[in-house]
């Protein structure tokens, strides 16, 4: 069904419900309710009229038999209603054409009172005089005939603000669903204008903003298929080039000629190793054996292995760390692999005579406590374009750079899904030039 009518007929709908609301209401009110406050508007008149002839009568009932309701047209009326008043067991004033003992049975009362004293009651067969009757007949008619235009009216102007709003409602859905069609057949570039900053707006961005990373993954698993054979093609064919050179020797092989296809085959292995972290933490399939640890000992692990690299090189390597423990809930091994990829980054990117900094402090963020360690180098920075792609799979900033003294791009987008599997964040500042730091943060015990 088209997607205006499926909104127009539920819009009508509830117009019509309203309608019929209006009118019910309407009717209600004027027929129903004004007719009870008719009633008891003439009850009170005529209970009055005989309390004013008591009060003006010295309080009392003497003469009463004569007394005429100065009513013009019930006067003239044969079809009068009948009145009878009594004041205790007697019949003190009636007016009527049948007996007033069947009028006291069948006919409707009220009390009189006067100064808070009951004083008789009085019996009618109807509270409303002829010309009261013909008074509320005259106002419930015409506003029976008036009240035909309300729910009209009201009907006319729903149905024309339903159309409206249909309109209204309907346009911005309208331009989203090719938008939608064209994302479904992987047009993935297309973005929708946002021209409001209501919930179609908020839809809109939203729906761009899946676009976009449908798109980035795309072009992640088109590109993780070229670099992994990128990857692959280097040191297989290295691999290849050695046995051939050996199988064309003829003779014994010594050590030193495999030496190269070991580093290769060190290397493809950790390419494969890499890739398997990798994808097991993106599906969040990341084994973790989280426990209280202190991050102290962990760093200086990795700073101990360092060290020896770092002398040789004259890299100075500054630790600052805080008085008291700080434990985090981390998985050891995963957590050593973060920092010895971040370290050995500082260390490969920062010249001779250089230094690294690590940093342990602690913060508090969404009142949730994290250890947050920072690595600063002073080596030869990243320029701020290449930040965002930092911890993508497979991103080197210099992509010429020798494959020997480079990596091949995993280390960090391992770093971040290690990270985040614990549910902290990484994060870096740069400048060419000055050096880079990252700053790890992992939730505290
Ligand atoms: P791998 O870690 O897989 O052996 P890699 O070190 O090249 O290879 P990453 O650790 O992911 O890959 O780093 C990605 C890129 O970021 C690096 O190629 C490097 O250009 C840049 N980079 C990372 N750390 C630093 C740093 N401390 N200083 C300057 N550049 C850095
Ligand atoms: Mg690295």
């Amino acid at each position: 069904m088209n997607v205006q009518w499926c909104i127009g007929d539920k819009l009508f709908g509830a117009m019509a419900v309203l309608v019929l609301f209006v009118t019910v209401g309407y009717y209600g009110a004027t027929q129903g309710y004004l007719e009870s406050r008719f009633e008891r508007y003439f009850k009170e008149k005529t209970t009055e009229l005989f309390e004013i002839y008591y009060k003006e009568h010295k309080n009392s009932w003497e003469g009463i038999e004569e007394m005429k309701i100065s009513d013009g047209l019930e006067q003239r009326n044969t079809d009068q209603r009948e009145i009878a008043l009594s004041p205790d067991e007697n019949i003190l004033f009636f007016r009527g054409s049948s007996v007033p003992g069947s009028l006291i049975q069948q006919g409707k009362l009220n009390t009189v009172m006067v100064n808070g004293t009951t004083v008789g009651t009085i019996y009618v067969d109807g509270w409303e005089s002829a010309e009261d009757y013909l008074l509320k007949k005259y106002i419930l008619d015409s506003m029976r005939t008036q009240g035909l235009w309300v729910p009209a009216l009201t009907g006319i102007i729903a149905l024309l603000l339903g159309l409206w709003l249909t309109k209204k409602l309907t346009q911005p859905l309208k331009r989203l669903i090719p938008a939608i069609h064209k994302i479904a057949a992987q047009e993935l570039h297309i973005r929708i204008p946002v021209t409001t900053r209501d919930e179609f707006g908020k839809v809109t961005e939203a729906l761009n903003h899946m676009a976009q990373q449908l798109f980035r993954a795309e072009e992640v698993r088109k590109n993780l298929t070229a670099d992994v054979a990128h990857e692959l093609r280097t040191p297989l064919s290295i691999i290849q080039c050695h046995m051939e050179m050996i199988q064309e020797g003829g003779r014994d092989i010594p050590p030193e000629t495999l030496l190269p296809i070991q580093d290769e085959v060190i290397r493809l292995s950790k390419l494969v190793d890499d890739l398997h972290q990798l994808t097991l933490a993106e599906a969040g399939k990341l084994q973790l054996d989280r426990s209280k640890a202190d991050l102290v000992p962990v760093l200086d692990r990795i700073i101990d292995m360092l060290k020896p690299e770092a002398e040789e090189r004259h890299i100075e390597i500054v630790r600052s760390y805080p008085a008291q423990k700080m434990n985090a809930f981390i998985d050891p091994n995963r957590i050593t692999q973060v920092f010895y990829n971040l370290l050995i980054n500082a260390m490969r990117y920062t010249s001779s005579g250089g230094k690294i900094s690590i940093r342990i402090t602690d913060t508090s963020h969404d009142e949730s406590r994290f250890a947050s360690v920072s690595i600063t180098d002073t080596g030869v920075g990243i320029a701020a374009e290449q930040l965002p792609f930092l911890f993508d799979r497979f991103y080197r900033v210099e992509e010429s750079r020798s494959r020997h003294t480079g990596g091949m791009g995993l280390g960090l987008a391992i770093a971040k899904e290690f990270v985040e599997a614990h549910r902290g964040s990484i994060s870096v500042q740069s400048e060419v030039g000055r050096g880079t730091q990252f700053t790890v943060y992992l939730p505290c015990a």
